[in-house]
């Protein structure tokens, strides 16, 4: 009998996809009384629950009976780290008042900014480990987290760096991103393109991807070229806000590019599905934007599923988007964009870690990292069936069991 550090079950069903990504079709795994046996931080070895106690003696077990189980969530597109909140422009918004008069008025995005600059690293390190805490509840175990309101690139590159040091402290991993948000008002746009590139070099080793808000009101897709053409020369990997208020052909752009997604799509054209799936850029979807935006657009999702394209789903945590919770997102990826409980479970694991370059998880095969969620649910179609209540009970990242404290955060848990 081989002595490992964990053993998960006997598990009611487990659901995973075979490997990365997942691209529809009957690629996964679905065994009920199954077992996980996992070693340090791998899966080691994944069946029936009476083989895998029978080879492997775990000095932690973790039972699992009725439970699903399944990897843990991945949350590919948040802006995660800021100060304040905007709850008073809510009303507003239901006047019916724009964005650019609340711009006009000292709201919007300028104001989180003011916010995030005037803050000290102490306290927007704090605010952001706090966040980081909270989404290991929801059963988020690698979160990808965007700069962008630091506006001034020497703000940015601080504002990296405080996602760097919030990275080794919190207890989940994270995939830091330098987002070129929106061109600041007092500054000539031609300089401020030009010294977002300058500062390109600085963002080396402390981003590993490069985001630019390509839309109306944000940056044209000339000035997008230009900033992914000086990123992607300097090796960072690319992604994407594209057609999300308008469309004036920013997910074109994956045409010219290796960009590993390209997120949002509300007004992607459906003949750009086929685009993606040829470049095979993953199409990362944020339904709880569709229902904060209070728009009746929508993504093209059966032309993304039908030209073959990886889906993803994130929360877009934002002033504007505030949810920290990844199961919101899947719940509405099935009510509002029509996908199907296992197309919803797979964006949130494998293909959201496709989309951050991950090929390390969102798969529970032996391997593979063990990040892993017991739900309180009896089978995946659950996950997206009943909405708004926190369905995690255990989560396991890379081998080791957290545990929530009273204050909603979470640690982890020693076992010998
Ligand atoms: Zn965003």
């Amino acid at each position: 009998m081989r002595k490992v550090s964990l053993l998960i079950g006997p598990i009611g069903q487990l659901v995973t996809a075979r490997s990365i990504p997942w691209m529809y079709g009957d690629d996964v795994l679905i065994i009920e009384n199954a077992g996980i046996a996992v070693d340090g931080e791998v899966i080691i070895d994944v069946g029936p629950w009476d083989r895998i106690v029978r080879e492997y003696n775990g000095r932690c077990r973790v039972p699992a009976e009725d439970s699903l189980v399944t990897a843990g969530l991945v949350d590919p597109h948040t802006h995660l780290l800021f100060m304040g909140s905007r709850e008073d422009e809510l009303e507003l918004k239901l006047q019916g008042v724009t964005y650019e008069e609340i711009l006009r008025r000292g709201g919007g995005i300028y104001r989180t900014i003011n916010a995030t600059v005037n803050s000290s690293d102490d306290e927007l390190l704090k605010a952001l480990l706090n966040r980081l805490f909270n989404v290991a509840r929801f059963g988020t175990t690698t979160i990808e987290v965007k700069s962008g309101y630091g506006l001034h690139p020497s703000q940015e590159i601080r504002l990296l760096r405080i996602i760097n040091d919030a990275a080794s402290k919190a207890p989940v991993d994270v995939v830091p991103t330098y987002l070129i948000h929106v061109p600041p008002r007092d500054m000539d746009r031609r300089a401020y393109v030009r010294s977002v590139i300058e500062s390109l070099n600085d963002a080396k080793g402390l981003a590993q991807f490069v985001d630019v808000f390509c839309d109306e009101g944000a940056f044209t897709v000339d000035e997008t070229r230009e900033i992914l053409r000086e990123a992607g020369a300097r090796g960072f990997r690319l992604r994407l806000h594209a057609d999300e208020l308008v469309y004036m052909g920013c997910s074109d752009l994956v045409s010219e590019f290796e960009i590993t997604s390209v997120d949002h799509l509300l007004n992607m054209p459906e003949r750009n599905a086929r685009l993606l799936s040829s470049r095979k850029t993953t199409a990362t979807l944020l339904p709880i934007t569709i229902l904060t935006l209070m728009t009746s657009k929508r993504p093209p999702v059966r032309a993304l599923r039908e030209a073959g394209v990886p889906i993803a789903l994130g929360t877009d945590f934002s002033p504007n988007s505030w949810s920290l919770n990844m199961q919101y997102a899947m719940e509405l990826a099935t009510y509002l964009l029509g996908m199907t409980p296992m197309e919803v479970l797979m964006a949130s694991t494998v293909n959201a870690a496709y989309s951050l370059g991950l090929r390390d998880r969102g798969v529970v095969q032996p391997g593979f990292l063990a990040d892993i969620v017991v739900w309180d649910v009896p089978n995946y179609k659950w996950l997206s069936y009943e909405l708004g209540r926190n369905k995690v009970s255990v989560v396991i990242k890379r081998g080791r069991v957290l545990e929530a404290t009273g204050e909603g955060a979470v640690i982890s848990k020693g076992c010998d």
